[in-house]
């Protein structure tokens, strides 16, 4: 029943008059004074640095974003989900233009990898965007600050610029948002040629003709697919018995079969002993169960090391003014991103919490409306997820592991992208959706979906969650048909009722 699940949604916080209500405090509050004098200094230019510095400026603050790198974007842009994409774009194209092409009554001549004009294409986007930031910068009267900052006391940042000078920027607040960097694996040494990062993964020169992906998280998968696709035999090694990075379980074993399906072979509950390079140029690998025993050798042309990242604090000053980290070198923040130094915040992967781009943006808007006007949002229980493979997989809220551990009953309805039109029309269905709801109430806890646009398709899960509503809600709102979302309320009926297609 409707009205049932409508007694399931939570109230609605009153967005559009919290953002009045921010601009007309911060309005008041006035410019800081002289040229050195801000607001607020973000300290990092990644996507929570860099939106936070933008949100101030909308909300009257003077705002200076100190970065380092050259560059403004952070990791995301320069070296993460950008350049990533735009490589598992193209080589998607070509493997399509392959391997497929023909069967959907395309026919091309011989299809050659052109490997610097697709690396040159990946720059152009990288470039355009990180440009548009110093635009976006201009627009909203923003300083960019280049250089390293050290936060000296609670109101002051050293920025060693890029031109050499030194300068001191005095501020109210303080807003560290200095990201993550590659998490190295003890006694493999990443000289980015051979044995590589992420970094060095996205700019390969040649297309390797076996390569090995130390983790079968999110970044080794989505890597590992660009140089598999482009001709690489590619080998994921991963520790933990399923790929995935805490995907949902049933999820994670569809789609390591159909990366395999792709080509991509697996060793899981594997551990790597060593990765050295040898006197040929090539990298010795030996890898032994996750118990111990069992070695196996392997000789590579590149090896990938992608288990992981970690904050990046360093030379920030954090321990001379008494900003406290974990245990794993996180900044420790209270729900309003308060460090235990006054007028001192963190946002994005210095912090706790899932490392990813939209969340850094997510905070970085709260942090700044909770110094403009007190209050600020994020939502940590709709935050999705979006493995960018082909097909892609996405989820967000709670897997059933999740549920079944916190003693929450709940329901299931799922439906395969199979009996979906339109992906049917596009020859493109393999995967499904997962839809769980609360047993009590119908209230949407968990969507997991693999298939063809499932990055898109999230969306609508994201809404759903944010907006409390039920299975059923979704199943009675009218999509578009022929669409892959139509899949999406299907799976919402199965969970309610029944599909009708399937
Ligand atoms: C290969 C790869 C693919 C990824 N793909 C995705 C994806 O598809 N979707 C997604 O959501 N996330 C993705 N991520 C993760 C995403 O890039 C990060 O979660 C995101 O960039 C974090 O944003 P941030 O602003 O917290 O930090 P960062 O982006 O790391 O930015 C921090 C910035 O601070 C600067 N800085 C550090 N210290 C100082 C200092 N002392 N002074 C001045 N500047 C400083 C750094 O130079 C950096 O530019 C990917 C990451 C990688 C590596």
């Amino acid at each position: 029943m409707l009205t049932h699940a409508l007694t399931a949604t939570r109230s609605i916080k009153p967005a559009v008059s919290v953002a009045a209500r921010l601009s007309l405090r911060s309005f008041g509050r006035g410019y800081a004074s002289s040229s050195n004098e801000y607001d607020v200094v973000v300290v990092g230019g990644g996507p929570g640095g860099y939106v936070a510095a933008i949100k101030a400026s909308q909300l009257g603050l003077k705002t200076a974003c100190v970065e380092g790198r050259g560059k403004l974007g952070g990791t995301c842009l320069n070296v993460g989900c950008i350049p990533s994409k735009s490589l598992l774009h193209n080589s998607h194209l070509y493997h399509q233009a392959v391997h497929d092409f023909k069967k959907r009554g395309i026919e091309v001549g011989e299809v050659k990898i052109n490997l610097p004009q697709m690396l040159g294409q990946k720059d152009k986007s990288v470039k355009g965007l990180t440009g548009g930031i110093e635009s976006l910068f201009k627009k909203n009267k923003t300083d960019y600050v280049k250089g390293w900052g050290k936060i000296v006391s609670p109101t002051e940042v050293s920025v060693d610029g890029a031109d050499g000078n030194n300068t001191t920027l005095k501020t109210k607040n303080i807003i560290i948002a200095t990201g993550s960097e590659v998490s190295p694996f003890p006694g493999v040494e990443i000289d980015e040629e051979v044995i590589v990062s992420s970094t060095g993964a996205l700019n390969l020169q040649k297309v390797p003709e076996k390569m090995i992906v130390i983790g079968g998280g999110v970044i080794g998968l989505e890597l590992g697919s660009v140089w598999g696709r482009l001709g690489a035999e590619v080998t994921t090694v991963e520790y933990m018995d399923a790929i995935g990075a805490g995907m949902d379980a049933d999820l994670a074993k569809g789609f390591q079969k159909t990366l395999q399906k792709q080509g991509m072979k697996f060793k899981l509950s594997t551990k790597v002993v060593s990765a050295k390079k040898n006197a040929s140029g090539k990298v010795d690998v030996v890898v032994e169960s996750a118990k111990g025993g069992n070695q196996e050798s392997f000789e590579v042309d590149v090896v990938l090391v992608a288990i992981g990242r970690r904050p990046l604090t360093k030379g920030l000053g954090l321990e001379e003014v008494g900003v406290k980290v974990d245990n794993k070198g996180r900044v420790v923040t209270d729900p309003e991103f308060k460090t235990n130094v006054e007028g001192i915040r963190a946002i994005g992967d210095v912090i706790t919490g899932p490392m990813l781009a939209h969340k850094a943006e997510e905070e970085g808007i709260a942090a700044v409306e909770y110094i403009a006007g007190g209050h600020g949002h994020v939502n940590y229980g709709a935050i999705p997820s979006v493995i960018y493979t082909y097909p892609e997989v996405a989820w967000v809220g709670k897997t059933e592991a999740e549920l079944k551990a916190a003693g929450v009953k709940y329901k299931v309805g799922g439906f395969p992208f199979m009996a979906n039109s339109r992906a049917k029309t596009m020859d493109d269905y393999d995967g499904s959706i997962k839809i769980i709801s609360d047993a009590e109430t119908d209230r949407i806890l968990g969507a997991h979906i693999m298939g063809p646009n499932a990055g898109e398709m999230i969306a609508e899960a994201v809404i759903a969650i944010e907006y409390g509503a039920s299975s059923e809600d979704i199943a009675r709102t009218c999509h578009a048909h022929p669409t892959l979302s139509e899949a999406f309320k299907e799976a919402c009926m199965a969970v309610y009722s029944k599909p009708i297609h399937f």
